[in-house]
């Protein structure tokens, strides 16, 4: 198989640190960035002591500018950007009454402009590439919405939207890009940890408890997307724990 050049935003935990280090052993090699550094570190460098390549880089997904040296890095140090994983995310939900609105406008930020930002940062490297893959990180709650988390719902809703339009723009310009929309279920990671309310909390927290999977069947998941040849493109891949019904 081919050794692919990887971006993973949010790859300081959960799902993105599962894709660095499933990646990384499949012989990709990887650049990570999120915010908290020493984890970021920490990762790479045990990437690295089982022969494994990774960097890592400080990078807030709400900051094109950030981004865009994201993408720099990986072209200074490893020549090409293959494939793009627009995983950050937060799922700090409440039932609309709550009126927490710095965490709404937080959702929007990260979930959907960090989307769109890594997108810009990537896609026209893989234009003159002529080809490349984004994969996007929604969610079932991209699908369906439910008490609590209506503005959550509503920034994987978009991605899905935008995956979609996007995969349509680069095959009507036959530019080689694919894009692939991954929308997991309940999957055992910090995500919980953005929950401010307690009510939300509770019922959140109990149905994670029974129900939640490990972050590495999501990776491969991404792992499948990308090890797909060429002319193949996995639009989206819905992976719902198997005891759970919505
Ligand atoms: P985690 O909380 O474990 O991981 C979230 C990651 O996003 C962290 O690495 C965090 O890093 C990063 N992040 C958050 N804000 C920013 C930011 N502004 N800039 C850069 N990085 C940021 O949760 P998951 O692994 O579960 O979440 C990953 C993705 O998967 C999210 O998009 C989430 O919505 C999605 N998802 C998760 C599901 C689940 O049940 N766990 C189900 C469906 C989808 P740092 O704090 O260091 O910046």
């Amino acid at each position: 198989m081919k050794s692919k050049v990887v971006v993973i935003t949010g790859a300081s935990s959960g799902i993105g640190e599962a894709c660095a280090k499933l990646l990384a052993e499949k012989g990709h090699k990887i650049v990570m960035c999120a915010r908290r550094e020493e984890r970021l570190k920490e990762i790479a460098s045990s990437i690295r002591e089982k022969g494994g390549e990774a960097i890592h880089l400080k990078a807030d997904v709400t900051d094109i500018l950030q981004m865009e040296e994201v993408s720099q890095a990986a072209l200074t140090e490893f020549g090409r950007i293959d494939v793009w994983v627009n995983n950050a995310g937060l799922m700090p939900v409440s039932e609309i009454i709550k009126d927490k609105v710095d965490e709404w406008d937080r959702m929007v930020d990260v979930n959907i402009k960090g989307v769109l930002y890594g997108t810009h940062a990537c896609l026209k490297i893989m234009r003159e590439q002529k080809e490349g893959h984004i994969i996007n990180m929604g969610s079932v709650a991209g699908h369906v919405s439910n008490p609590g988390s209506a503005v959550y719902s509503a920034t994987k809703f978009a991605v899905r939207a935008l995956s979609d339009a996007l995969r349509k723009e680069e095959a009507q310009a036959k530019s080689g890009v694919r894009i692939t929309l991954i929308a997991p279920g309940a999957i055992d990671t910090e995500l919980l940890s953005t929950i401010t309310d307690p009510d939300a909390l509770q019922s959140t927290g109990s149905f994670y408890a029974s129900t939640a999977i490990p972050a590495l069947d999501v990776a491969k998941c991404v792992d499948f997307a990308i090890d797909m040849p060429p002319e193949a493109c996995v639009d989206e891949v819905i992976l719902r724990p198997t005891l759970q019904v919505h």
